[in-house]
């Protein structure tokens, strides 16, 4: 759902004129189970109940999640930067800390004093005597601060992890926040324009991007954060043990598209709690299936009529809406406004071209698609024009055998002012 919201964004900012590169980490190495560099760590335990090494782990995952992502029509990244190929980097940015004396080592690792960065946990509004006075669990006696977080850790003695690397102080790995740090740096430079990812990770994560980024950089880390609120799923958080996660394979085998997804997806506000249901789903996919309706038309206007709606200030009213703060819901009800005009007075076939130019814009904001849809066979229109000819003639038990095999087609016909106008069941 997260990554379905920024595309939205990367598709505004497309259709706004800006050029884009856009960055996306695999997090690919093994990090520990809290945020609190204590725990176990996923990847390797993963490994071990699959019976395999934690990098075959992260490859499957990994592939599993471009496939995910291309089933879904997200515009890929600009760089898909995995951190296991970025250790080198993560290592120098530790260094360049460690250079300015941000830094200090205890038994389990190197750390970050998040007492030298003077505006540490600013983004998240943190309250640090508080945080410091709470700190009983998970806290661990060497380091100076609760909110010290690990730069690097160290394997542990006379074991092997399956993904370690030597380093200047020592084998080990690194720790969670540093990848982003170091593949923003190297890609996008000290300062980015966008930082996007999830609420959750306010407090911690992204509280530590900045930290780390902006001590070694002396530079502002990132000019504007978005942050996707949490979906749930029939109205609870989504958790292992509640066994309410679902997988694409999932929304396929009960006969939904991906399409249907992303139509869920741009009926909430990003920054809002989106709520998965199979409901929800259903409610996504008529909707959707209005808009193709509407999109149809393009391959039965009249010849006049035409339409007074002005469609080039349609599209750009649509993304005004996207512009103002991502605002997929207004886009969607300006959408239907539209919809609901053109149902009543079509686009006529000298509009064709504007029409068309519509959809495509509409497809590239919003990717659903619209604009690719094809013509119903000549069969097909045959049938439609006999079942007219059958009503003109009052000759209803045709009209309406004739609708019935349309209907074993999947089409539908709606006997509209402008004639008989057909869409897909
Ligand atoms: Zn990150």
């Amino acid at each position: 759902m997260t990554f379905l919201r920024y595309d939205f964004l990367l598709r505004m900012l497309r259709a706004s004129g800006y050029s884009i590169n856009h960055v996306e980490n695999v997090t690919d190495v093994g990090h520990l189970t809290s945020d609190a560099d204590e725990g176990e760590d996923k990847l390797e335990k993963g490994a071990r109940r699959e019976g395999i090494t934690a990098w075959e782990v992260a490859k499957r995952y990994t592939e599993e999640f471009i496939v995910g992502m291309q089933t879904l029509h997200i515009i890929p990244p600009t760089h898909l930067t995995k951190a296991t190929d970025h250790i080198a980097e993560q290592i120098d940015l530790v260094r360049r800390l460690e250079g300015k004396g941000y830094t200090y080592r205890i038994s389990d690792g190197i750390y970050f004093d998040t007492s030298k960065f003077k505006t540490y946990g600013h983004l998240a509004r943190l309250d640090l005597k508080k945080l410091q006075a709470g700190a009983r669990v998970e806290f661990n006696p060497e380091k100076r601060n609760h909110s010290d977080f690990a730069l690097w850790k160290f394997s542990p003695e006379n074991t092997h992890r399956d993904m370690e690397w030597e380093s200047p102080w020592g084998r080990g790995f690194p720790g969670w926040h540093i990848e982003c740090s170091a593949m923003a740096m190297k890609y996008l430079g000290d300062t980015i324009d966008i930082h996007a990812g999830g609420i959750d990770h306010i407090p911690v994560h992204h509280t530590n991007e900045i930290a780390q980024s902006e001590a070694a950089s002396g530079k502002p880390f990132a000019r504007y954060w978005l942050h996707a609120n949490h979906l749930l799923s029939q109205g609870q958080k989504i958790a292992k043990s509640a066994g309410n996660g679902y997988t694409l394979a999932d929304i396929a085998a009960h006969s939904f598209s991906p399409l249907d997804l992303r139509m869920l997806a741009l009926q909430s506000h990003y920054r809002t709690q989106a709520d998965f249901n199979w409901s929800n789903l259903a409610a996504a996919h008529s909707r959707l299936a209005s808009l193709q309706a509407m999109a149809d038309l393009r391959w039965q206007l009249p010849d006049t009529a035409v339409s007074p709606i002005d469609l080039n200030l349609s599209a750009q009213v649509i993304l005004g809406e996207l512009q103002n703060d991502l605002g997929t819901p207004q886009a969607l009800a300006r959408l239907s406004e539209i919809e609901t005009q053109l149902e009543k007075t079509p686009p006529a076939q000298t509009q064709r071209q504007e029409f068309i130019t519509f959809l495509q814009f509409l497809d590239e904001l919003l990717g659903l698609e619209l604009s690719i849809r094809s013509d119903i066979t000549p069969a097909q229109k045959e049938l439609i024009g006999k079942r007219a000819e059958a009503r003109a003639q009052k000759d209803f038990a045709k009209a309406d055998e004739l609708r019935k095999l349309l209907t074993d087609q999947k089409i539908g016909v709606q006997d509209t002012n402008n004639g008989a106008i057909w869409y897909r069941l």
